[in-house]
């Protein structure tokens, strides 16, 4: 399903699947692909790196079809036809100043992205999620996942778990921390599962949408507030009831608005942390007061862009073991011919998760 015009239908087409041509390319039969919210940010042409047409989709999981020569994954596993498989997003070149002396390769300058950057329209086309079948490029960072696991569990996997374990890799968590999670989203039920994880005290979700919401619960909120039913003022005497008049050690932003930036700056300790993990595209600006809110407090702002494969591989164990909570986090599926359908569920935010099932 290609896009070929922002805001309009995506359109079905059909591409023969070509020769594979480097050594340690692989063929993928894609199971199940998730829908980012990002995704929906593409199709309205708002990011600035959509090249024409593309096939979107940045999170999947597949079955190996074929390896050209060989193929190791992550853990050192040869990689055969018929093996589960999911793949981080982003491609690193592994030789520039970025990847090779900061060890940073979310900053590579040669970073490319599947389903964000590359066109379908040269070889090897298949770069994309939704599609019947992906092609992985020999330096594409591939992980075995176990035979009997849910597909849809993982599909999140390489976006918003591996950018939530780079956020937790930044800001991290002590055991009796208080944690607030701004945004109850993908992102922010990963926040839920890797604060528990760390051993946070209490997990405060605050979030407008009282089905996701929920699911933060279930994976381990302590508190929720629904910003819908609160006035500020009463999300701030909430925060400071839940946290002992301190605020917390840690807020993470998982919720992609300027607005939350004002407010979650504010619910943080003195001495925290301000991890800000929402912003995949331009979103707007927001004002602080440099004295009340970062100098006079000593917080640290710290941003999160990305992740790399270490932060998909800590993603891939936290899934694993809580698979049926990350099976909860998708509510809408859809075969491939309505991939605009699922765009639009996420655009709306009436899914938690959309994932697209290839007949
Ligand atoms: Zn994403
Ligand atoms: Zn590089």
């Amino acid at each position: 399903m290609v896009l070929t015009k922002f805001n309009k239908p995506l359109e079905e087409k059909e591409f023969e699947i070509p020769e594979l041509q480097d050594e340690g390319e692989v063929l993928v039969k894609i199971t199940a692909s998730g829908v980012c919210g990002s995704d929906a940010y593409m199709w309205h042409g708002h990011d600035p790196r959509t090249p024409l047409p593309i096939i979107l989709g940045h999170e999947g999981v597949g079955e190996i079809v074929k390896v050209k020569n060989s193929k190791n994954s992550v853990t050192g596993d040869i990689l055969k036809p018929g093996d589960p498989v999911l793949w981080h997003r982003g491609v690193s070149c592994g030789k520039c100043f970025a990847c090779k002396v900061d060890k940073e390769p979310s900053f590579c300058n040669n970073r490319w992205v599947y389903g964000i950057n590359r066109s379908c329209d040269e070889y090897p086309y298949f770069l994309g999620g939704y599609a019947s079948h992906i092609i992985l490029s020999s330096d594409t960072d591939i992980f075995k996942v176990p035979k009997d696991v849910s597909h849809e569990a993982l599909v999140s996997v390489s976006c918003s778990g591996s950018t939530t374990a780079h956020a937790f890799e930044l800001a991290p968590v002590k055991f009796g921390d208080d944690v607030i999670i701004q945004g109850p989203g993908p992102l922010g039920i990963y926040a839920v599962a890797f604060a528990k994880f760390s051993g946070a005290r209490e997990i405060i979700v605050i979030g407008g949408t009282e089905e996701r919401l929920k699911i933060c619960s279930e994976v381990g909120a302590t508190k929720i507030i629904n910003r819908n039913k609160t006035t500020l003022e009463e999300r701030n005497d909430l925060i400071q009831e839940y946290t002992n008049g301190q605020g917390a050690q840690s807020v993470f932003e998982m919720a992609g608005s300027p607005k939350a930036v004002a407010e979650g700056i504010k619910y943080v300790k003195r001495g925290g942390t301000y991890a800000s993990a929402g912003f995949g595209e331009p979103r707007g600006t927001v004002e602080l007061d440099c004295f009340k809110d970062i100098g006079n407090t000593n917080i640290s702002y710290q941003g999160v862009w990305v992740s790399d494969a270490s932060h998909t591989y800590q993603a891939l164990q936290i899934a694993l073991k809580y698979e049926e909570l990350f099976k909860k986090m998708v509510t809408h599926r859809y075969p491939l011919s309505q991939a605009t359908k699922a765009l639009e569920k996420m655009d709306n935010k009436e899914a938690v998760k959309a994932v697209i099932k290839p007949e």
